[in-house]
C-alpha cells in the first residue's frame, strides 16, 4: 500500500512545546553550565559567564530602549572584544540582525554597506570615529550611534552625536529581560564579502542555521581523540576577526563550550602572543599570513608553544609554514570556508593511526582542504556539473549543499540565482578529491592558469617556491602569453638578508627538480620569477591576486 506523506507526519499536541533552534540557547543551554568560567578582554578586563548573562540582558534591554525592533539592523565596528561577543548574542537574542562591519574596507565601501543593510543603530570603537566623521554627512539609515570605548572617555571635537558610551548605557539599563521565541528562520547576522572586484555583496544568516553551524562544529572538533580537538578545558582566543564570518563562529562554539575565552582586541603579534602565554590559550584559529608574522615576531622565540590547536583557513597553507609551526609544537590544521558559507565546510584533521607518521608527512595532510563536516553535502563536479570521480587527481569545482548556507545575496537576486546554479551552492574554488574523501584546494576558479589549455595549479606552485630557503612569501598569477595561452608568473619576496642571493634562475630550476620528480605537472617548468618588495593584501589578510593581476599580469 502507498504511504502518503501526510500519513507519516508526527500529529502536534497543542501543549507541546515546539522548539526552534534559536542563538539564546546556546548562551542558556550550553555543553557546560560554568557560571565562574572567565571571559578575558587583553589585560583591561574580565568578566565571568554568570556576568555575560547579566550584560547580554541589560544589553538587550538598553537596545530595546534605543528603539531597536525586531527586524532592525545593528551595526557594529569594533576589534575583537567582550562588547562584540554581547553583541553576538544580545542583537540576535532581541530579533534583530547583527551587521558586523569590515573596518578594514575603505571608508566608500563601509558608507555603502552601512546604507546598503540599512542599519538603525550604530555601534562604534572610538579608534574608527576618524572614518566615521568621513562618511557621516552621507549615512541617511542610522539613527542612533553609541561609543564603544577601552578608556570610558567621550572623544573631544566629534561631531558623532552619541547617544552615551556602551558601559556608561550598559550600567544604567535594566538586568531583567526575557527573551521571546519567534521563527528559527529569522535572520540574525548579516555582513559583506571583502569586495576585491566592485562593491562588497552582503551575505546572511539565520538562528537555525548558526545553530547547526555550530553543532556542526562542535561535532567535529569535540569527537576527535587524537588531536585537533576542542574541549571543555581548552582556552579560546580567536585570531580571525569577529566582523568576518562571526570569526569562522567559533565563539558560538566556546560559549556553548562554556570554555575561558580571551578577547585580543586588534591584532597586535606582541599582544596575542602575550595573551597566549599570560591567559594560557590553547585553541585558535587565523590565516596563513599570522601565523607567519607571529611566528616570525622576536617574542615567538621565548614563549612555549607547544600544544596550542591553531585552525589555518581563508587560504592554503603552505607546507613550509605547517612544518615551521608543527617543529614549535603548535597544533596546526586546516579548515576550509567561505563568507557565504558561514563559513565552515571541513577540516584537515589527522587519524590517530596519520600521527605516527613524519613531520613532513604529517604536513601535506595538516595542509589539505580536508574532510567536509557532517551535514555537509559536498561535490566536485565538472561543468556539466556531473561528479567527478575520487581518484586525487581530476579538478573541477567544489559545490555543496549544507544547513548553513546563505540563501543569496542580499538584494541582489541575479547574482544569487548564480551562486545556486543547478540547486548547489557554488565555491568557485578549484580542487581534488582522494577516495577517502579528502579534499585538496588548488586553485579559485578565477585564479586558474591554463597553460596550452592544461590547468596549471598556482597554489601547487606557490607551495614548491615556498619551499626554497630564501623565499619569505610567494604568490602565483597567470600571465598572458603568445605561445601558450598563459605562463604562471611567481612574485617572489625573499627573507630579510637574503636579497641578491637568490636569482630567478635558482628558483626556475629548484621547481624544475619538483616537475622532474614527476611531483606536479611538467608546465610549472614555464614560471617566470620576478622579486617585488611586499604582496598586495585583501582587508582580512590574504593575497590579493586580483590586484596582483592588474599590477604585474
Ligand atoms: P572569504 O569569503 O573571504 O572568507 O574567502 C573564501 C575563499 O578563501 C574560499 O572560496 C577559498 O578560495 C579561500 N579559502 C578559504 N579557506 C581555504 C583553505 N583552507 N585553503 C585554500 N583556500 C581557502
Amino acid at each position: 500500500m502507498e504511504t502518503r506523506m501526510s500519513d507519516t507526519l508526527i500529529p502536534r499536541t497543542p501543549s507541546a512545546y515546539d522548539y526552534p533552534l534559536l542563538i539564546k540557547n546556546l548562551l542558556f543551554c550550553p555543553v557546560v553550565d560554568n557560571p565562574d568560567q572567565e571571559i578575558v578582554y587583553r589585560d583591561l578586563y574580565r568578566l565571568t559567564y554568570r556576568q555575560l548573562r547579566e550584560r547580554v540582558r541589560r544589553l538587550a534591554s538598553l537596545l530595546t530602549r534605543q528603539g531597536v525592533k525586531p527586524g532592525d539592523t545593528v551595526a557594529v565596528m569594533d576589534w575583537d572584544s567582550h562588547r562584540y561577543l554581547e553583541l553576538f548574542f544580545a542583537v540576535p537574542m532581541i530579533g534583530a540582525v547583527l551587521h558586523t562591519i569590515n573596518v578594514r574596507l575603505s571608508p566608500e565601501q563601509i558608507l555603502y554597506t552601512i546604507d546598503h543593510a540599512e542599519d538603525d543603530i550604530l555601534l562604534v570603537n572610538s579608534e574608527f570615529i576618524p572614518i566615521l566623521e568621513q562618511i557621516r554627512g552621507r549615512i541617511d539609515t542610522v539613527r542612533s550611534y553609541i561609543l564603544l570605548t577601552d578608556d570610558r572617555e567621550l572623544p573631544r571635537g566629534t561631531t558623532v552625536p552619541f547617544s552615551g558610551e556602551y558601559e556608561e548605557l550598559l550600567a544604567e539599563a535594566s538586568p531583567e529581560f526575557e527573551f521571546a521565541d519567534f521563527d528559527e528562520n529569522t535572520r540574525a547576522t548579516t555582513f559583506y564579502t571583502t569586495g576585491t572586484t566592485g562593491m562588497p555583496k552582503g551575505v546572511y544568516f539565520s538562528h537555525r542555521q548558526l545553530v547547526l553551524h555550530t553543532l556542526g562544529v562542535l561535532a567535529v572538533l569535540g569527537s576527535t581523540t587524537a588531536h585537533g580537538g576542542f574541549r571543555r578545558d581548552d582556552v579560546y582566543m580567536p585570531i580571525t576577526p569577529m566582523f568576518h564570518v562571526h570569526a569562522w563562529g567559533v565563539p558560538y562554539v566556546a560559549t556553548m563550550l562554556g570554555v575561558k575565552q580571551v578577547y585580543p582586541g586588534r591584532y597586535l603579534p606582541d599582544t596575542l602572543l602575550e595573551l597566549k602565554e599570560r591567559e594560557g590559550v590553547t585553541f585558535s584559529h587565523c590565516v596563513p599570513t599570522i601565523l607567519h608574522m607571529l611566528l616570525k615576531h622576536p617574542h615567538a622565540a621565548r614563549i612555549d608553544l607547544r600544544g596550542w590547536k591553531l585552525i589555518i583557513g581563508g587560504a592554503a597553507m603552505s607546507r613550509t609554514l605547517c612544518i615551521e609551526a608543527l617543529k614549535r609544537g603548535i597544533d596546526v590544521f586546516t579548515g576550509y570556508g567561505m563568507s557565504e558559507t558561514c563559513p565552515i565546510l571541513t577540516i584537515a584533521q589527522l587519524t590517530p593511526e596519520m600521527l605516527h607518521l613524519s613531520t613532513e608527512e604529517q604536513s601535506s595532510i595538516r595542509c589539505r582542504t580536508g574532510i567536509a563536516l557532517p551535514l555537509v553535502d559536498l561535490k566536485i563536479v565538472d561543468h556539466a556539473m556531473q561528479e567527478l570521480p575520487r581518484d586525487g587527481a581530476t579538478p573541477g569545482e567544489i559545490v555543496v549543499r549544507a544547513p548553513w548556507l546563505t540563501q543569496g545575496y542580499l538584494k541582489d537576486h541575479k547574482t544569487s540565482e548564480r551562486l545556486w546554479e543547478g540547486g548547489y551552492m557554488h565555491t568557485g574554488d578549484v580542487a581534488v578529491r582522494d577516495e577517502r574523501g579528502s579534499v585538496r584546494i588548488t586553485d579559485r576558479t578565477k585564479d586558474v592558469i591554463k597553460v596550452a589549455g592544461e590547468w596549471v595549479s598556482s597554489l601547487e606552485l606557490e607551495d614548491i617556491i615556498a619551499h626554497h630557503p630564501a623565499v619569505a612569501e610567494v604568490a602565483v598569477i597567470g600571465q598572458p602569453d603568445e605561445k601558450w595561452g598563459e605562463r604562471p608568473l611567481a612574485l617572489v619576496v625573499v627573507k630579510p638578508g637574503e636579497s641578491g642571493t637568490v636569482t630567478d634562475k635558482e628558483l626556475t630550476h629548484h621547481v624544475r627538480e619538483y616537475a622532474d620528480k614527476g611531483v606536479v605537472s611538467k608546465q610549472v617548468v614555464l614560471v617566470r620569477v620576478r622579486f617585488v618588495d611586499a604582496i598586495d593584501k585583501t582587508s582580512v589578510g590574504k593575497m590579493n591576486k586580483v590586484a596582483l593581476r592588474e599590477k604585474y599580469a
